[in-house]
């Protein structure tokens, strides 16, 4: 499989290239030059996530120097759990519970085959490479858990200080070795441009290897796509219909992955894509324009981004917005809607959401009734709420029991450096 960027056709890469340069040289996404047909019957007797891995990424695999430890990459990297939870209701619904890897978010997911990935491209390197990474809380951890002790890698995760829940920020500055957190005085957007700025500063280039673990890396996309493959076999198998998913969305990597699944062939139908009151999907797909913003702060931070990185790549794939429009769907949810649905769920379905996995939860309250009756529902559950007890734990008037993996990461001591949000500041640190 060949791989190019959004902005130019001409500007080509392997696989190994793709996951290794993160963004294309003249700053475009790199996305698959075609999309390989599959079918149900492709996956006939496959059924555990890291079988269906497998045969899903084969075809992008193909011609790559990884392609012989494809399998070797995709049991490392999957080695959790991935439920799908019947909800108690009376239309078919279920959700997708993606925390159960080491950092209780999705992330995981990503990151950890980005790792199995780079891991092996590595070896027998004599350069350390470093990976530059930019988080709104959630991939730093992931990303960080990840690469931690990998010979040849070095890591260094940016955040936005005072931005990520406590619990997110303990899982950003509790690794020491070859992960280094800097605490930025700004913004996500901040951390995210001096991630882009030190890519494209040349003495730095030259000085060290660089590579960005941001969701912008198609190593992140491909095995995301992985479990939307494993959930739309399991409802279809099942009921014999297409299966709907619920993404709750901000730089629109999880939902890109989803489309990318339904391209090839999958059994998937319709996609909503659910924001909090950063609306800049949703009011694009209401008018066709186009009108980035900065990011503001709600419950469900990891969503907060104004201006969604991998938007390019759905633009790639449905430059006309009406077809986009058509393609998916959007709601905005409100930090009141969210309070709101965390209580009710609660009481009412025994489901305790994360203010993320909330708004997915109360865009399927709000179906209408015959759409709702229409075909297999999943929400995506993106986080475990334990990660979120400020928000959540009032809601619901009890302690949540934090997953032990989680736990473990909390008792360890920090290790942070606070840096201004200046590119010379981060030059002078990765010298
Ligand atoms: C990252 C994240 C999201 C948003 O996912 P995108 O791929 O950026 O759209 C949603 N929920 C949680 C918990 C996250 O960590």
């Amino acid at each position: 499989m060949i791989f190019h960027s959004t902005r130019d056709k001409s500007l080509t890469a392997t696989l190994s290239q793709a996951l290794q340069r993160g963004l294309a040289p003249d700053g475009g996404l790199y996305v698959p030059a075609h999309f390989p047909a599959m079918t149900v019957a492709d996956f006939d007797g496959r059924e555990s996530l890291a079988a269906v891995a497998s045969r899903f990424l084969a075809p992008f695999f193909e011609g790559d120097p990884l392609a012989p430890e494809l399998d070797a990459i995709v049991a490392e990297a999957f080695n959790f759990p991935v439920p799908i939870v019947p909800l108690k209701t009376s239309d078919d619904a279920s959700v997708l519970e993606l925390f159960h890897g080491p950092t209780s978010a999705f992330k995981d997911f990503g990151a950890r085959f980005l790792a199995a990935c780079m891991g092996r491209l590595t070896r027998g390197s004599t350069r350390t490479l470093t990976i530059l990474v930019a988080t709104s809380g959630d991939t730093g951890g992931a990303v960080a858990a990840a690469f931690h002790g990998r010979p040849g890698i070095e890591v260094v995760v940016l955040y936005p200080r005072g931005l990520v829940s406590p619990r997110q920020e303990l899982q950003l500055t509790c690794w020491g070795g070859n992960v280094r957190s800097l605490s930025v005085a700004g913004t996500f957007d901040d951390c995210q441009r001096l991630v882009k700025a030190a890519f494209a500063d040349p003495t730095l280039a030259a000085r060290r290897e660089l590579s960005s673990a941001n969701s912008i890396n198609v190593g992140r996309l491909l095995p995301q796509a992985c479990y939307y493959v494993y959930a739309s076999l399991e409802g279809f198998r099942r009921t014999g219909k297409k299966v709907n998913f619920i993404i709750p969305s901000g730089n629109l990597g999880n939902v890109l992955a989803c489309v990318w699944a339904r391209r090839v062939g999958l059994p998937i139908g319709e996609l909503l894509l659910t924001f909090n009151a950063n609306r800049t999907v949703p009011d694009y797909l209401a008018d066709g324009d186009w009108q980035p913003r900065p990011s503001v702060a709600t419950l469900a931070s990891a969503m907060d981004v104004g201006n969604p990185s991998n938007m390019e790549r759905l633009r790639h794939l449905h430059p006309q917005w009406q077809e986009l429009a058509a393609a998916v769907s959007a709601v905005s949810i409100s930090d009141e809607q969210i309070r709101q649905r965390i209580r009710t769920d609660d009481v009412g379905l025994g489901e305790v959401w994360c203010p993320h996995t909330a708004t997915a939860a109360e865009a399927y309250a709000q179906l209408a009734p015959a759409r709702r009756a229409a075909g297999p529902w999943v929400l995506v559950s993106t986080a475990h709420p334990a990660k979120f007890p400020e928000t959540v734990e009032p809601l619901i008037g009890r302690t949540l029991p934090v997953p032990p993996a989680l736990a473990r990461l909390l008792e360890l001591p920090r290790q942070v450096t606070e840096v201004p949000a200046t590119l010379e500041a981060l030059a002078a640190l990765l010298q």
